[in-house]
């Protein structure tokens, strides 16, 4: 059996300080430019996604072979990427 290697980073489980985002419903119909996300291993994917000259997380559930499909509060770019680093230290979920 060949090891299966994870190319993308893993959440890593919340740390004691960890923050709540607020998680909102997907805007439809727009031009999203995915930027970075996490390893699809998991049932839960998140993606650092830019629209519209914003940054957002969105949030990919699976499960029974659907998906909820939930999105960040929109930021600025640059505080978009300092939420995503954020996600991946376990500093906010
Ligand atoms: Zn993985």
């Amino acid at each position: 059996m060949p090891v299966t290697r994870c190319l993308s980073p893993h959440v890593p489980l919340p740390q004691s300080r960890c923050e709540r985002l607020d998680w909102y419903g997907p805007r439809l119909g727009e031009r999203v430019r995915v930027i970075a996300w996490t390893c699809t291993c998991l049932a839960t994917v998140y993606e650092l996604c830019e629209a519209g000259g914003q940054g957002f997380i969105r949030r990919t559930v699976r499960f029974d072979g659907r998906r909820e499909i939930r999105e960040s509060p929109r930021w600025r770019t640059a505080t978009a990427r300092v939420m995503w680093t954020a996600l991946l230290s376990g500093l906010v979920r």
